[in-house]
């Protein structure tokens, strides 16, 4: 955690500011602060592997007991929940210098989520998320942070480019850890994010933040499973103030059919609950219509009763109305990226060429994401072995763009998969 975050973190409960306690969990290499504990006015919070976690509960409590007696290991386990084996297979993980992102989640995580984070760069989901954050952000980024609100290992994240880190908030630790974490001899291999500023904290909280802090703020596929909705639709008015803009994708409506929908809300109830700052409501299938034309328009303004029967729709909320035009969207690559074979195909070396084949997790992922046939080929076969790395040359360029575009190619961070 950088020292610049304590001037916009507050505490969820009493809203004072934070200020780092001189004590024996301090750990701190110039701005950058690796352990320690944060005092407000009513109680304290860790911050563990550079993570604040502005969270009050006995997990919490013990691993800052666990901090504060000396023991950061032991801290950083019971944040993380593992115990037993798993402690030994994240020891063995964590020093070997060659380990990916993929083979992490497989100890950090005990459910199927694991595996949608895996394939989560090329899902349309995703891809209409971070064209709607790419088309908006420009416009805001001089303004103020980035926010990404439950937003997981830091998929999203990672597109929000702008001058100050963006800021990475989820209730689960492991998700955090996994987006911050760096492995190779200078620490320069990235899992998802590590430019980010992760806050560990509770959506079902007011949130641990300042009013005004936020040029954007974005909150993607979470917002149906939340109880609290009113307080986290009135919490993100509050972080982007009168100058902000939210944007939330990917909203199951309560009037659509979708899988694992959550608690979703009709899409009327979700503009009133944005009312103040207002909000335009997408389709969520339009949006990757115009995504896979390599164009995104927030001209249109759907009626909430338009949207019957739509699976999901997309929010974008502000007074400047400037932000609803249309925009070109651009494959940019995160520095520092490489091009890896997309995780969905698997890959055989036959003679000299490599044949893909789309290959998907299980049949709820195909069927959950079937819109990806639209763009994800079959079956590609093209020259040398794709399993030891991507020959742009040898390829051509036009071959290599289109295989980019069809996202059989992905961009990646360098410890992906
Ligand atoms: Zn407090």
């Amino acid at each position: 955690m950088d020292v610049s975050l304590l001037s916009i973190l507050r505490c969820p409960f009493c809203g004072t500011r934070l200020s780092l306690i001189d004590n024996q969990a301090l750990r701190r290499d110039g701005d950058a602060i690796e352990s320690g504990v944060l005092g407000c006015e009513c109680c304290a919070f860790p911050i563990v592997a550079g993570i604040p976690v502005m969270i009050a509960n006995d997990r919490v409590r013990t691993a800052m007991h666990q901090l504060e007696a000396g023991d950061g290991e032991a801290a950083l386990h019971t944040l993380l929940e593992l115990e037993g084996e798993r402690i030994n297979a994240f020891r063995a993980f964590v020093t070997r210098p060659t380990g990916t992102y993929r083979e992490a989640l497989k100890i950090l995580s005990l459910d199927a989520e694991a595996e949608y984070f895996v394939y989560r760069f090329s899902d349309p989901t995703f891809r209409v998320a971070r064209a709607v954050v790419q088309a908006v952000g420009p416009l805001m980024a001089r303004q103020g942070r980035y926010i990404d609100l439950c937003g997981g290992s830091g998929h999203l994240a990672r597109s929000m480019v702008s001058d100050e880190a963006p800021v990475l908030a989820d209730v689960y630790f492991w998700k955090l850890w996994l987006a911050k974490h760096t492995v190779g001899p200078h620490q320069d291999a990235q899992f998802v994010a590590p430019h980010c500023e992760p806050v560990c904290c509770d959506a079902n909280n007011p949130l641990p933040f300042a009013r005004n802090t936020f040029s954007l703020v974005a909150l993607s596929d979470a917002f149906p499973y939340i109880w609290h909705k009113r307080l986290v639709m009135d919490e993100m008015m509050r972080l982007a103030g009168p100058d902000g803009v939210i944007v939330m994708p990917h909203l199951h409506s309560a009037l659509g059919w979708n899988y694992t929908a959550g608690m979703p809300l009709t899409p009327r109830a979700y503009h009133d609950l944005l009312e103040p700052h207002r909000p335009r409501l997408f389709r969520d299938s339009a949006l990757l219509d115009d995504v896979l034309r390599g164009e995104i328009d927030l001209t249109r303004d759907e009626q909430p009763e338009s949207l019957a029967g739509e699976p999901a729709l997309v929010i974008v909320a502000t007074k400047h109305d400037e932000v609803f035009r249309r925009v070109q969207l651009m494959e940019a690559a995160v520095s520092p990226d490489k091009a890896i074979v997309n995780p969905l195909y698997r890959i055989e070396l036959r003679g000299d060429v490599s044949v893909l084949t789309l290959t998907f997790p299980t049949p709820d992922y195909e069927d959950e994401f079937a819109a990806a046939k639209r763009y994800l080929p079959e079956s590609v076969i093209v020259p040398g072995d794709v399993s030891r790395g991507i020959d742009a040359a040898a390829l051509g360029v036009e071959r290599y763009d289109e295989l980019c575009r069809r996202m059989v190619f992905i961009s990646a961070p360098s410890r992906y998969a």
